[in-house]
């Protein structure tokens, strides 16, 4: 845990807070949107319908068990994709760095980092097509992470933004959201907040396999489709901030998803080590509320430890009573584009037609019964959004003592957090 907040320091002093008034300004939005309505995307992802009984075994079962290997099991369909974008030259093969685990970064060896052949968001370098800043006069709320069930964590956050009636995007973990799928869908339908990816693992994407990122994306965008009705997400915030040429290109090649990184990080993770304080990120958005308007923020939080939500707290009414557009990431773009892929927001429709043929579930190889099933691409609209009694056991070897943690957690979500624990990246 230690571990994973220092990786955190470090990415994340890598990357610059909002630039300020000297920066260059740069386009808001990405130069292209790339294969927006008719993106291939949909073909890799099926409706089941119906979904087995959400938190029921053979739920969990549909996803990857252990959360630092999503790619142990990839449907065949995802990788004839990328073998397809790859043998169409549109990932670049590009040095895929090695993890320094002092410096706890990408280490490339003897090349430009900020080339534009790499394009490290690690270093600073911003791609055309990436989102780090919001329109002029804008705020965008994102938190990272999620969802969580700690009660002084998600529960407090969205407690407090119900009240507020404040939007947020949730960039989240998709084997957090196999854990608590309960917390999921009170942001996906009470608050009806915008869900975005974070990968599976939250693992640094640019140091792993093009079959990692593969997986790490596909599985989070798989099981936010299967809660959400079918939505595929457009968004997606690499762990760390940290993409580069390669690991963009999967994301939008292969799945149709903007990356988004951030200008104004509230630093909220480094409560944990006293390095920030209330007072200090306070200070911090007061003076950005009050610099130039141009461009606009594009704020990280997180919501997974109480000192998150004390951040968002504090500096929300800052941000609300100032006369910038205070809105989630989603929202800022929606006139353009809709939140999801095939979807303009969580209500109305989801473009059934485009949503064919996927994996073929039985082309897996282990026990994780392949991709979400059977469908045909016909299903009715919203999966079933029942979450009961969890019971039963998981394969994962752990330790059932080592929840301390948790709550309220049942036996295959007991399992997986410990896994997720001892990952130790859940933190980040
Ligand atoms: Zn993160």
């Amino acid at each position: 845990m230690f571990a994973a907040l220092t990786l955190l320091l470090f990415a994340s002093q890598a990357i610059n807070a909002h630039p300020g008034p000297h920066a260059v300004k740069k386009s808001v939005l990405p130069k292209s949107w790339y294969h927006d309505e008719d993106h291939p995307a949909r073909s890799l992802f099926r409706r089941q319908d119906p979904l087995p009984e959400v938190g029921s075994p053979e739920w969990v079962a549909l996803y990857p068990t252990d959360n630092q290997n999503p790619e142990a099991n990839i449907p065949q369909a995802w990788l004839d994709r990328l073998n397809e974008a790859i043998a169409a030259g549109r990932i670049p093969r590009i040095t895929v760095p090695r993890f320094n685990e002092t410096a706890r970064l990408p280490e490339y060896g003897d090349v430009d980092v900020t080339s534009p052949e790499i394009c490290s968001s690690t270093f600073e370098c911003r791609a055309d097509d990436d989102i780090w800043d919001g329109p002029d006069g804008t705020i965008g709320l994102s938190v990272d992470d999620g969802p969580h069930n700690l009660p002084e964590a998600s529960a407090r956050l969205y407690d407090y933004l119900a009240e507020q009636n404040q939007k947020v995007t949730h960039f989240m973990i998709g084997s957090n959201i196999l854990l608590y799928p309960d917390m999921f869908m009170r942001a996906f339908e009470e608050l009806q907040n915008d869900i975005a990816v974070h990968t599976w693992s939250h693992r640094m994407q640019s140091t792993l396999s093009d079959e990692a990122i593969l997986a790490d994306l596909g599985w989070t965008i798989q099981i936010i489709h299967d809660l959400t009705g079918g939505r595929l997400t457009r968004y997606w915030r690499p762990p760390y901030g940290d993409a580069d040429n390669r690991v963009r290109a999967i994301a939008r090649e292969v799945f149709g998803m903007t990356t988004v990184i951030w200008n104004a990080d509230s630093r909220d993770w480094g409560m944990a080590d006293d390095s920030e304080t209330i007072q200090s990120i306070t200070q911090r958005f007061e003076t950005w509320v009050a610099g130039p308007r141009s461009p606009g923020l594009i704020v990280l939080e997180h919501e997974i430890h109480a000192d998150d939500v004390d951040v968002f707290m504090a500096i929300y009414p800052l941000l609300r009573d100032s006369d910038w557009e205070v809105r989630s990431i989603a929202e800022l773009f929606e006139d353009e584009v809709g939140w999801y892929l095939n979807a303009q927001n969580n209500q109305g429709e989801v473009v059934e037609a485009d949503v064919g043929s996927g994996p073929d579930p039985t082309a897996n190889s282990n026990n994780n019964g392949g991709n979400s099933g059977n469908g045909n691409g016909s299903g009715s609209g919203n999966s079933s959004r029942t979450t009961s009694g969890q019971t039963g056991t998981t394969s994962a070897t752990i330790d059932p003592s080592d929840t301390s943690d948790s709550v309220r957690l049942t036996a295959p979500a007991a399992a997986l957090v410990v896994v997720a624990l001892l990952g130790n990246f859940m933190l980040a």
